[in-house]
């Protein structure tokens, strides 16, 4: 086998480094791709069989990557059934997931059974919107200040500016925070059912041209760091980057016991103390796995997974009902998802979404509901197992994939 190249050393007085080969129209047609793939086996004495075992027509795939040279596949599973009262989510439903984590899968569905034996999940969208923020650079704190004001008061020629590059991106408002003698302005969208950042970045952009031309020239960065697109922050709690989306449900003591395994107050002493270990973290809201189910659903239905990062953060509380039963809910304040834009439209991940009823427009915030009812039944699962006891034991059952183990068993299939 030839040695892989990516990991020879360099020498630095000779930098002979091969680029990848730039093919004919961007190497999108299914010859192309072939070809750049064999390059990069023989490059690096590989072989690339499952990576070019992908029925996702190549050309398709313009758009949303450069350089192609296949697919990765990722195991596809199923959970449920999950019973969701929505205003936009009404009925029962079978939820793709996409992961390697063993135990995942099992642990989801047995939290989507307790959910539809108690009655279903209620899930609502409070917000619905996504934000892009520049940064301006004024002369001094007054300057900025009243560059702040202006902004305000031409918020309506910031809009047609704005809305001039989308039909269907809306600016709702334009919020200004003076920081020392910068000012970043927020701009607000409804951004429809995509997930808007390429909409509202040009969108935002048309507009900081307008102020650029019409309100003294400052200079600016379209990024300011505000925004917290794919990055964790406090100000995400609030909503405003993707759908604030609530998910809840009161859960009979009687399922409770039969499904999770636990009591509703073993369920409520667990949260409480490991709310005191978020807290001694410094971590942003409470939860305990949401980006294990955002992740799966993310991969499995062609979202940006990297909004994980925004996505997972979030809180889920349990309480004690007067009568004994358990209620828990999860609230993600910052949950972007779409379901026309992105990767949305590419084979797998359009029959998963088609799998929810959700593939095109008219149904970013149906998703929204199943994802938050998907994510509560994550955490009755693991709260279930960490309050029983059982989630070693869950995970030494499913959830292991030890290289010698793997390999002896396979050694011992082998006539
Ligand atoms: P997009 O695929 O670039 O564009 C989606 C377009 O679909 C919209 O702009 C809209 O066109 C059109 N559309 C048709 N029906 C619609 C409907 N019902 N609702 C809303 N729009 C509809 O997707 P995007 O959502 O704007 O951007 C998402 C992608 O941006 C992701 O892949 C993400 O990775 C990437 N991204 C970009 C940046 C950036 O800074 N540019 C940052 C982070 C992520 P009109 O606007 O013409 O109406």
């Amino acid at each position: 086998m030839a040695e892989a190249t990516s990991m020879a050393p360099v020498d630095s007085r000779r930098r002979r480094v091969a680029l990848v080969p730039r093919l004919k129209d961007q190497g999108y047609a299914p010859d192309q791709v072939e070809k750049r793939r064999r390059w990069v086996e023989e490059k690096t004495g590989s072989r690339l069989e499952h990576v070019g075992a992908t029925s996702l027509p190549t050309e398709e795939m313009r758009g949303n990557i450069e350089n192609p040279i296949g697919a990765a596949q990722m195991p596809l599973a199923v959970a449920g059934p999950l019973l969701i009262c929505g205003e936009h989510a009404e009925g029962t439903f079978y939820v793709p997931l996409a992961t390697t984590e063993g135990a995942l899968v099992r642990s989801y569905e047995r939290g989507m059974v307790a959910l539809t034996r108690s009655g279903g999940a209620s899930a609502r969208v409070w917000i619905d919107e996504n934000r892009v923020a520049p940064v301006f650079f004024l002369e001094g704190v007054a300057e900025a200040h009243d560059f702040a004001a202006r902004i305000r008061r031409h918020e309506d020629d910031l809009r047609e500016a704005a809305e001039s590059t989308t039909s269907h991106g809306r600016l709702l408002r334009v919020e200004c925070l003076p920081v020392g003698r910068e000012v970043i302005v927020s701009f607000c969208y409804s951004t429809g059912d995509a997930q808007g950042m390429n909409m509202i970045v040009k969108a935002s952009h048309e507009a900081c041209l307008w102020i650029q031309r019409h309100l003294g020239g400052p200079r600016y960065y379209i990024f300011s760091g505000y925004n917290s697109e794919k990055r964790a922050s406090g100000s995400l709690l609030a909503g405003g980057k993707g759908k604030k989306v609530t998910a809840g449900a009161r859960l009979p003591r009687k399922i409770v016991k039969s499904v999770l395994h636990s009591s509703p107050e073993r369920l409520v002493d667990m949260w409480h103390h490991t709310v005191l270990g978020h807290m001694q973290a410094g971590a942003l809201g409470y939860n305990g796995h949401y980006a294990n189910g955002l992740t799966a659903l993310f991969i499995a239905c062609g979202q940006d997974v990297a909004n994980v990062a925004n996505a997972a953060v979030g809180i889920t509380n349990l309480d004690l009902t007067p009568d004994g039963d358990l209620y828990a809910s999860v609230t993600l304040p910052s949950l972007t998802v779409a379901t026309v834009g992105g990767g949305t439209g590419l084979g797998t991940s359009h029959e998963c979404l088609e799998m929810l009823g959700c593939a095109g427009g008219g149904h970013a915030r149906k998703l929204a509901e199943i994802v938050a009812a998907t994510v509560l039944a994550g955490e009755l699962s693991m709260g279930g197992a960490i309050g029983s006891g059982e989630f070693v034991e869950a995970h030494e059952l499913y959830g292991r994939n030890r290289p010698e183990a793997a390999g002896r068993k396979r050694a011992e299939e082998t006539p």
